[in-house]
């Protein structure tokens, strides 16, 4: 078997122009050399395996070229070009600062830089990861970066700018290196396998360009990993085997069942990505993205935002004309939603399944907030129960016109045509029917009355009359009062002390008065039903109300004019009012 080489070294591009997703870059470079202006130093920054590493081999061997082509490529042929090629040049020296970070590296670098070249005119330093010289090497470093021989070039290299003193930066000319784009990346990778004879499907390719997120040189170990375990037969399904990547496929079904309203389908998806052990969000973010992409197909003008291969971005185009964009821009807004808590849930499982769901209503969401008015309880009548109630031919027409919710006006039209009997057994058919069937918005006075009725059906008791009304006295009622609220000392402290400090008050037909003089506490619905309800039950008398009254703390009057005060000291002392009337005084205020 012949001896096996990486793609990424196979394949490392020796021109300019072959080199991918850098045009920028690579032609900024060309047009220096044509005007014989290169800097001293160059700094090229970006992510790892975008092609820093070898622009500066290219610029290299380039500016030694004794025969530049006109083009401002490398001849490849000259002495200076071949013992590039074969790694023989002793114009180039490499240095990787991550090893190499000391100050006794970087003098021994200095050192070389006074040797002027042999063969050639530049002798080209390459510093790798240059930020990881330590700063006493940085410093050994500056006077050289500073004044070079004129034949000595630096091309420093560094994945993190940031942390580049600024002295360095100043005296550097920098380059900065970009992710290199998907279809870059899926296109020199087709390159490779037409040369490698590699059978390789265009979907295939762009899901390993996609997981390279923007560097090459991982893009092209994949690319080996693959060619190895799948025996030269790159397809779809053994690279998201292989490299465990989230299927399209989950994200179209999803989105199909999400669309169908199938709530059942969208949590089987759930399970199985879980199951296959993907990161949840890395599915929140999928399905993000899988949405923008959607709404991008919506158009022509942003259909090349859209980086998948050809059968993928077919399929995209046809599940985004079965969805409207106000779905796809409020399913994204709750995807979001999703991404944004997912790191702080304690049940994440629940949170994405939650998400689902709320998407699944997404086209309801209207519908049902106008069912809980009672206006538009009238008009979704059941057709059925209406038949019971009078199946007349006036009746039949008015099924018909109804049966679509329509504006309220015309509803009302239409309600004007039936005869006044029908109407009411209709109506009250129809909303009972929509009240149990629909959950309203939720209210105390609500609850309440939905707490009321609840113990009259418990009875049996619909009709009023009928209820217990058991007669008792106000030490009765002072007794139930102080028990209770006794009782609730410790879960509501509050609410207790406040009822607790003045006594109830027994009125007219039971109603009972309490003052209170706390407004906040006063309006506490919920406890002060709960209160009326247990003195309902322990009197035996359901007809009692409570009656809060909230007491007006006493203001501390000041007496302003002469009279107020006079009266104010008669109040205090009403021997000076008997002094005034016996002497018969009159006073001038
Ligand atoms: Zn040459």
């Amino acid at each position: 078997m012949e001896n096996f080489v990486v793609s990424a070294r196979k394949y490392r591009p020796i021109t300019f122009d072959t080199v991918v997703g850098q045009k920028s870059i690579t032609s900024t470079l060309k047009n220096a050399i044509k005007n014989n202006h290169l800097a001293q130093a160059f700094l090229f920054c970006g992510p790892r395996g975008v092609g820093k590493t070898t622009c500066a081999r290219i610029l290299a061997k380039t500016i030694n070229c004794q025969n530049i082509k006109d083009n401002m490529e490398a001849c490849d042929e000259c002495e200076s070009c071949t013992s590039f090629n074969n790694s023989a040049s002793f114009n180039i020296h490499e240095l990787d600062a991550a090893s190499n970070n000391s100050v006794e590296d970087i003098r021994n670098l200095v050192e070389q830089v006074r040797i002027p070249p042999q063969v050639g005119k530049y002798k080209v330093y390459i510093i790798d990861e240059v930020h990881m010289l330590s700063s006493a090497a940085f410093n050994a470093f500056l006077k050289t970066l500073e004044e070079p021989p004129a034949y000595a070039k630096f091309i420093l290299a560094t994945t993190e700018k940031h942390k580049i003193i600024p002295t360095i930066l100043s005296r550097c000319q920098i380059f900065d290196f970009k992710r290199i784009g998907i279809d870059d990346i899926a296109k020199h990778l087709q390159f490779i396998a037409e040369n490698e004879n590699v059978k390789a499907e265009q979907d295939a390719l762009h899901i390993i360009a996609q997981k390279a997120d923007g560097a090459l040189r991982d893009a092209l170990s994949m690319f080996d990993q693959i060619v190895s375990f799948s025996g030269g037969d790159i397809n779809y399904k053994n690279v998201i085997e292989n490299l465990n990547v989230l299927d399209y496929d989950y994200y179209f079904r999803i989105i199909d069942a999400i669309l169908a309203k199938d709530i059942t389908q969208c949590l089987l998806i759930i399970n199985e990505i879980i199951d296959n052990g993907f990161d949840g969000q890395h599915f929140i973010i999928g399905l993000g993205e899988h949405l923008r992409n959607l709404l991008v197909c919506k158009n022509e003008a942003t259909l090349k935002l859209l980086e998948v291969g050809e059968n993928i971005r077919e399929k995209y185009g046809q599940q985004s004309q079965t969805c409207d964009s106000k779905f796809l821009l409020e399913a994204l807004e709750i995807n979001n939603r999703c991404d944004v808590s997912y790191k702080i849930s304690n049940n994440k499982r629940l949170l994405m399944e939650l998400g689902l769901m709320q998407m699944c209503s997404i086209g309801d969401t209207p519908a049902n907030q106008t069912a809980t008015k009672p206006i538009q309880v009238k008009v979704v009548p059941k057709p059925e129960a209406k038949k019971e109630v009078a199946p007349t031919p006036k009746q039949e027409i008015k099924e018909e016109t109804v049966e679509a919710p329509k504006p309220q006006s015309y509803e009302k039209k239409a309600e004007e045509i039936k005869s006044p009997p029908v109407v009411e057994e209709a109506k009250e058919e129809t909303t009972s029917a929509a009240k149990t069937k629909i959950p309203s918005s939720f209210s105390i006075k609500d609850f309440n009355k939905k707490e009321e009725e609840k113990t009259e059906a418990q009875n049996g008791l619909t009709d009023p009359a009928d209820l217990p009304a058991t007669d008792f006295d106000q030490e009765k009622l002072d007794g139930v009062w102080t028990t209770y609220l006794d009782s609730l000392k410790s879960s509501l402290p509050g609410f207790s002390s406040a009822l607790l400090k003045y006594k109830p008050l027994l009125k007219d037909d039971f109603l009972v008065e309490f003052n209170i003089d706390n407004k906040i506490i006063a309006s506490d619905h919920i406890n002060i039903a709960d209160l009326q309800g247990h003195l309902k039950e322990e009197l035996n008398n359901y007809k009692i109300v409570l009656k809060p009254v909230v007491v007006k703390k006493q203001e501390q009057q000041t007496a302003y004019t002469d009279k107020e005060k006079f009266e104010k000291m008669a109040e205090k002392n009403p021997d000076i009012l008997n002094l005034k009337n016996k002497l018969d005084l009159e006073i001038d205020f």
